[in-house]
């Protein structure tokens, strides 16, 4: 409805809308520059508020029993666009809606957008129901069960369109979307939190991992030997994070982003990968026999770039990546699946990982890897060893032992406790340790 703008024809708006009114009986909204205020607090600068101008649109209101369905965001949405003293600001586009209208769209919302070249500022009506819709709400549902429904987007945006909404990952559940801080754990905006971004953005500024540094972290993982799916996942880890639930949160989609595995921290990929007690317990067991230990400002491009002047080995990285690979199968599997896998089954996955794909580029081969550590549990030396040709877990695993032993005789340490994940060789460890001083080496 547009309202007269001519003070002796205003009365005419209140006339059409209660002849509305009495025309039809159906649920009714009323959108429209009325050209009238409610209240004097809808008028900000000019001349008199004009209480009988008001009454008009007060009395059709009461007489078409609407109610106004309030706004967000902005207090005036008409400006005369003029600077200082001359600014006049007005509240004079509503919509209003009768209780049949509101039942049947209950928790609809009326949004003030930004600005515009018109002295008006664009609105937006939002519903949660579509109109005319109501008896097939299921077919326009954009996603369901955490999955994008194709059809649907196709059914309602262009292609170009489409593409972009698959990219936007989305909750596990269906949830309604809501304005959110990305910043926050809530999603409530607070001092607190834009002094804490603005923090982080001053520290990024600075980087504290070099281009040299990166560019030789890149390279060590196109060359590694592993399915190229977790290279692609390494270099997505490096470049932008891995879709932990942090990351999600900070695309302004709400979700609960504390970890779902151990409950107890953001789940940052920084988290997930190397701090969070269940990826820490998978490091520590690993061939790579890793204690992680991050500092609070590192990030997991931080972690990875200083691992990476510790560790040159291709064998090395291969598996390194293929157990953070692992982890963030173990992760999905746990948070959607609910399935949970022991530390040493992720290890295992992830050296069979790199077997498969060595047959497959039919190589078929043995690694050995060993590792040192103190009594701390701190890696002193680490070393790895293909192995041309097949044999036995068995056998493979004494070789590894024996080539274990190999380094850290050449490291100069004398006295061992030697760790293994094999029963067969826990139990025949008596007999490997005799002939080390003599024979064996
Ligand atoms: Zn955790």
């Amino acid at each position: 409805m547009y309202g007269y703008p001519d003070d002796e024809a205003k009365s005419k708006i209140g006339e059409l809308m209660v002849n509305l009114k009495k025309a039809s009986q159906l649920p009714r909204l009323c959108e429209g520059d009325f050209n009238l205020m409610l209240t004097s607090s809808d008028k900000k600068g000019g001349g008199n508020f004009k209480t009988h101008e008001a009454n008009i649109l007060r009395e059709a209101v009461r007489e078409c029993n609407f109610s106004d369905l309030g706004y967000v965001r902005h207090d005036y949405m008409w400006s005369n666009n003029r600077g200082g003293d001359q600014n006049l600001q007005e509240g004079l586009d509503r919509f209003f809606a009768n209780e049949e209208w509101k039942e049947r769209f209950p928790g609809a919302y009326v949004t003030y957008l930004d600005k515009r070249k018109s002295g008006h500022l664009p609105v937006l009506l939002s519903c949660k129901g579509i109109p005319n819709c109501t008896n097939d709400r299921r077919k326009w549902k954009l996603y369901r069960g955490g999955v994008w429904q194709v059809d649907v987007l196709k059914e309602l945006f262009s292609e170009e369109e489409v593409k972009e909404i698959m990219k936007i990952p989305l909750p596990k559940f269906d949830t309604r979307d809501v304005w959110a801080c990305n910043q926050t754990k809530d999603g409530e905006y607070s001092v607190k939190s834009a002094y804490h971004v603005a923090l982080k953005q001053k520290r990024e500024a600075q980087p504290s991992t070099s281009s040299m540094e990166q560019e030789r972290v890149w390279k060590e993982l196109w060359a590694i030997e592993a399915p190229p799916k977790i290279k692609n996942f390494g270099w997505q880890a490096l470049q932008r994070g891995i879709p932990a639930r942090a990351k999600i949160l900070s695309r302004g989609i709400r979700v609960d982003d504390i970890c779902p595995q151990c409950g107890e921290e953001r789940e940052s990929s920084l988290h997930l990968l190397t701090t969070c007690e269940n990826a820490k317990g998978v490091w520590r067991i690993s061939r790579l026999r890793l204690n992680v230990c991050v500092e609070g400002r590192f990030s997991f491009k931080d972690w990875v770039s200083k691992l990476s002047t510790c560790y040159k080995e291709k064998e090395w990285w291969s598996l390194f990546w293929c157990i953070l690979w692992e982890i963030w199968n173990r992760r999905n599997g746990w948070d959607f699946e609910q399935k949970r896998r022991e530390h040493i089954d992720v290890n295992h996955k992830a050296v069979s990982l790199i077997g498969e794909y060595s047959k497959a580029q039919g190589k078929p081969t043995n690694g050995n890897n060993a590792v040192v550590r103190d009594y701390d549990g701190d890696v002193v030396v680490a070393a790895c060893k293909k192995k041309e040709g097949e044999y036995a877990v068995d056998v493979a695993e004494a070789m590894a032992m024996r080539f274990s032993l190999q380094i850290a005789i050449e490291a100069g340490f004398h006295k061992f406790i030697l760790e293994v994940d094999n029963l067969k060789l826990f139990n025949h460890r008596w007999v490997m340790v005799k002939p080390l001083s003599s024979k064996l080496l």
